[in-house]
């Protein structure tokens, strides 16, 4: 008998700060009722500070954690995060044309807010080509929308025909623009599109009360791993987003509480 906890496959870097990368969608996928596999795709050093040191994993030692999983669970849904370089991606690529999984969330991380890259610049083209018509939904923020798109970095996405019509090129089905980077102070409203859908699929904004903190590390992970593991229950796209960006609201505020509790010396043993 099919358990009844879905099951999620997080392919992302290691942060051993905990906010971010497999830890934190490992984490989310948890909290909101998902069982969670990970497959590791690099070992980041890092801290509230940022990033230190970077360290990609073989191809082969990812290949081999993806068929160990592939072979042996039944995996619902699929999250994929930082993937450093141009052989990782053909890794999951050739892993996900071989296991078609019924959900897959790509979260376009390039580069960590603290500038660290974590793709390499030439792998770029290659996560197009490869990865994103595999997709059932990406999840950039403002920057790594221009970035895809060759914008200037502050470009609002205002120009949403534009901005379909371009990733529809691209083989994008559906995309979250994440609208935590925009000039907006008192919401953060991201936008569902999906270009594949055609004149009938109207964008669909979702919007909250921008929480007022600086302590927002990770917080890419936390939205995809919870989409991602919305879309393992069962729910439509749009629930599923709903669902992730409620969730997130609610963890962004106890992100500075969390911070201070765990930066406070008299804390400490
Ligand atoms: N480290 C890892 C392993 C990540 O996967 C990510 C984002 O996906 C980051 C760091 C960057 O986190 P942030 O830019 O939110 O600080």
């Amino acid at each position: 008998m099919r358990p009844t906890t879905p099951t999620v496959l997080t392919i992302a870097g290691s942060d051993p700060y905990g906010g971010a990368g497999i830890q934190a969608d490992l984490k989310t996928i948890h909290a909101l009722g998902g069982y969670g596999f990970s497959a590791l795709t690099a070992v980041t050093a890092q801290n509230s500070q940022g990033v230190q040191q970077v360290e990609a994993l073989a191809a082969e030692t990812l290949h081999h954690q993806l068929q160990a999983l592939f072979e042996d669970v039944q995996i619902d849904a699929v999250k994929i995060g930082m993937l450093a370089n141009a052989e990782l991606i053909d890794v999951v690529a050739t892993t996900l044309q071989r296991h078609p999984t019924s959900a897959v969330v790509l979260d376009t991380v390039l580069v960590s807010s603290s500038g660290h890259p974590l793709l390499a610049a030439d792998a770029v083209s290659i996560l197009v080509e490869k990865l994103f018509p595999l997709a059932d939904v990406i999840t950039p923020n403002l920057p790594e929308l221009n970035h895809l798109l060759d914008r200037a970095p502050e470009t609002p996405a205002d120009d949403l025909v534009e901005i379909e019509k371009a990733l529809c090129e691209m083989g994008v089905q559906a995309a979250v623009l994440k609208g935590g980077h925009s000039g907006e102070t008192d919401a953060a409203a991201d936008i569902l599109i999906q270009p594949t859908r055609g004149v009938k699929s109207e964008p669909k904004r979702f919007s909250s009360p921008r929480v007022s903190t600086t302590h927002t590390h990770g917080t890419g992970c936390v939205f995809s791993s919870a989409i991602a593991t919305e879309l393992a229950q069962g729910r439509t796209l749009e629930e599923a987003v709903g669902n992730a960006k409620r969730y997130l609201t609610a963890w962004l505020s106890q992100s500075e509480a969390l911070y201070f509790h765990y930066h406070d010396s008299s804390t400490a043993k």
